[in-house]
């Protein structure tokens, strides 16, 4: 069944981890053997091999770049000229991904029919397609370079990460969007871009929503009643975006997939972390919505943790392809299967773009 991930920050991968995303999963683990500088050094789970052995053909990529003012403690550049210029070499490496025949980019909705009618009809090795999202707004200077990277092909916004950011309020942290914010938002609305309402604290969330009116989904968010988090959506919350039409992707990070996940200390094993827990978030989200048409998935893995913050039960990305048969074990139809793998974000593509 081919599958949609709405949330994979692959070029921060190829760039930041020095990871060749051509290789099979394995090859990359091998070569960062004794590697230390990070946390999931040999553990990634994502590349675009992988992800064409688990027919994932197509996927939301992201550009990503914290503005960090100084005395801040998250990671991040110190200005955001800094910020952009690493977005832009993010986008450099997904093009020369699409000169080698590795990916390709889907802006409009001419070239998701094509490449949808590729994946279906053809043996040959595919190309990975991706909608370009950036993921948080610190890097857009002005607004004068969401335009251009409109121009480049951005097609989806998400305008917080983590903490406090130039046009609103991210997970763990306090306050609303401002008239940055309010401005940002307009010239989203007037590009029909997708906003992106992942990583919005409450606050900027519902601020965000009371005042655009263009399409709005969430890339990679959980259900806060599953872990009491900020960084999870209430039932409010679902219920609001279900009513603006919205796809929620459901995300593989352990944390937020069990409640007391220690980073670094807790194992997925031993907390009982596997792919059902993903199941239980859509089925959340079906449940409040009374149909299957409002929930995907938006895995988010290799996102800065690897296997040892992630389900048990998953080696690589090409698992997810074990979720339509525990979806069916709970009664979902073919057709609910099918609208949660990938349907309901290339309608909503489809809708969007029209
Ligand atoms: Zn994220």
């Amino acid at each position: 069944m081919l599958i949609l991930d709405a949330h994979l920050d692959l070029a921060m991968n190829a760039l930041e981890w020095n990871r060749d995303l051509t290789w099979p999963v394995e090859n990359i683990r091998k070569s960062e053997a004794g590697m230390t500088d990070k946390p999931d050094r040999e553990k990634n789970t994502v590349s675009l091999d992988a992800m064409r052995k688990g027919n994932i053909g197509i996927c939301v990529a992201t550009q990503i770049a914290r503005y960090v003012k100084k005395g801040r403690t998250l990671p991040g550049w110190n200005s955001p000229h800094q910020a952009w210029a690493q977005t832009q070499g993010q986008l450099a490496w997904y093009k020369a991904m699409e000169e080698m025949g590795e990916m390709f980019q889907i802006t409009n909705t001419e070239q998701l029919n094509a490449h949808l009618d590729l994946w279906k009809n053809s043996n040959k090795k595919k190309p990975i397609g991706y909608i370009l999202s950036l993921e948080g707004a610190d890097s857009i200077i002005t607004i004068d370079h969401l335009e251009r990277s409109f121009e480049q092909g951005l097609r989806a916004i998400g305008p917080a990460h983590y903490g406090p950011g130039t046009y609103a309020h991210g997970t763990d942290s306090t306050g609303g969007i401002g008239t940055k914010g309010k401005d940002l938002l307009k010239k989203i609305e007037r590009l029909n871009l997708i906003l992106d309402a992942t990583h919005l604290n409450d606050e900027s969330f519902w601020e965000t929503l009371k005042i655009y009116n263009g399409p709005v989904w969430a890339s990679h968010n959980n259900c806060r009643k599953f872990v009491d988090h900020n960084r999870q959506f209430s039932d409010e919350q679902i219920t609001e975006l279900i009513q603006r039409k919205a796809v929620i992707g459901i995300a593989l990070d352990a944390w937020m997939m069990v409640p007391n996940w220690v980073r670094g200390v807790s194992i997925p094993r031993d907390m009982g972390v596997t792919l059902e827990l993903m199941v239980d978030n859509i089925d959340h989200v079906c449940q409040l919505a009374g149909n299957s048409e409002h929930v995907g998935i938006g895995t988010d893995l290799d996102g800065a943790f690897g296997k040892e913050q992630c389900p048990s039960d998953l080696d690589t990305i090409a698992d997810l392809q074990s979720i339509p048969e525990k979806l069916k074990k709970r009664g979902y139809s073919q057709k609910d299967i099918e609208n949660i793998m990938s349907e309901n974000f290339i309608s909503f593509l489809q809708r969007t773009w029209k």
